[in-house]
């Protein structure tokens, strides 16, 4: 969503270069929206789909807590004003060593999905709540996180089982059902299996408190998604269906619908050219690409609105590439993007929803292009 602040913004300021600029009224309504369409369950965003200090900021002030991948991410969530009893150190795979500088700076939540893991925490970490992640099939996603985080649910009672004898608090159950879910029921399988962990392990006599209900949730792309009330609801009706009238404290670990649609990357046309004189299709080059911050072009997954001054003409597809001397640096070319028979090089072009998964995903230098600058307003 190209807001009239983001216009004005880059009207006024005319950065040079491709950038990102996300406008923070967004976010905030975003986090409005969710707040409402998920009243009883607590929001942890999850810091790695944008980690701008100005959102950290804004979120730690109207109350969020923060899912964070690494140690950094922690320091960057405390930095913000969160305090450590707000952080959640969501990340499956961590040093022993990280374990310990968390649990230094206050933080006693932590991920795990192997009886490996939870002896890391056992050791520096002692005490602290765990939840083990039970794998999901991802199916219904555009960005399927499956098969390297989570184990199959019979593991899980005995992860957690684990914790229990190691001193731990085993303290419930999470998953993610897929990024850019846009199949509002996908969680109801996943509660369905949480609900299976619950009930062997009460069998046991722990009792589990929590599940957490993972990302997933869509940004609008191209194509329209399920309002975040259709979510509420689905994941209501899938909470009760699973565990009657006694559901668990839940948590939700928003990034990408946190974020995505606060952004838009301003880039420009450097080359349109065709590979031979009758070749039917032209080839747009511009001066990002998967290096320069899009990365979730791969394999054409993700498909971000573009805008140019030009959308009044009309259109044909054509082959979309970013600057670098990579031939993997082609954003759609099996399904070629339509865009303005005018199109000129040296044309601004807008991208559209990359407020999420775009600045950090930018490489340092690759062929000496410098990482993707961002403005936060
Ligand atoms: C990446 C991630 C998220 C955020 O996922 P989105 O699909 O962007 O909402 C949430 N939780 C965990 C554990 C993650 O790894």
């Amino acid at each position: 969503m190209t807001t009239e602040r983001i216009i004005d913004f880059l009207n006024t300021r005319r950065p040079d270069g491709p950038c990102l600029v996300v406008d923070l009224d967004v976010v905030r309504d975003n986090f409005s929206t969710f707040k409402r369409a998920m009243p009883s369950s607590a929001i942890y965003y999850a810091v790695k789909a944008n980690p701008a200090p100005e959102i950290l900021r804004l979120l730690a002030a109207m109350g969020s807590n923060f899912d964070a991948a690494s140690v950094t991410e922690i320091e960057m969530a405390l930095e913000a004003g969160a305090t450590p009893q707000r952080i959640s150190f969501g990340n499956t795979i961590k040093k022993e060593r990280d374990v310990a500088r968390a649990f230094a700076l206050g933080v006693k939540m932590f991920a795990v999905d192997c009886a490996e893991e939870v002896e890391k925490i056992a050791r520096a970490a002692p005490g602290s709540r765990v939840f083990c992640r039970v794998l999901t099939d991802g199916e219904g996603a555009e960005w399927p996180l499956s098969r390297k985080f989570g184990c199959v649910p019979a593991m899980a009672a005995d992860v957690l089982r684990h914790a229990y004898a190691l001193g731990l608090e085993p303290y419930g159950v999470s998953f993610h059902v897929g990024s850019q879910q846009t199949d509002v029921h996908a969680w109801d399988r996943a509660l369905g299996d949480a609900r299976g962990v619950f009930e062997t392990l009460a069998a046991d006599g722990i009792v589990l408190k929590m599940v957490n209900l993972g990302g997933g949730f869509p940004s609008r792309y191209l194509k329209d998604i399920p309002s975040a009330e259709a979510y509420g609801q689905a994941i209501f009706c899938a909470l009760s269906k699973h565990f009657g009238n006694q559901i668990p404290e839940t948590i939700i670990e928003p990034g990408r619908a946190m974020v995505g649609n606060a952004g838009v990357i301003k880039t420009e046309v450097v080359l349109i050219s065709k590979k031979s004189r009758d070749d039917a299709i032209r080839w747009v080059y511009l001066d990002i690409g998967k290096f320069g911050g899009l990365a979730e072009t791969m394999d054409e997954a993700i498909r971000y609105p573009i805008r140019t001054s030009r959308d009044g003409d009309a259109f044909e597809p054509c082959v979309l590439a970013g600057p670098t001397c990579d031939s993997a640096d082609v954003m759609y070319e099996k399904n070629p993007y339509p865009l303005p028979i005018t199109l000129t090089i040296g044309d601004e072009v807008l991208i559209e929803g990359t407020g999420a998964y775009t600045s950090t995903y930018s490489s340092v230098a690759f062929n000496g292009f410098e990482p993707l600058k961002s403005y936060v307003i």
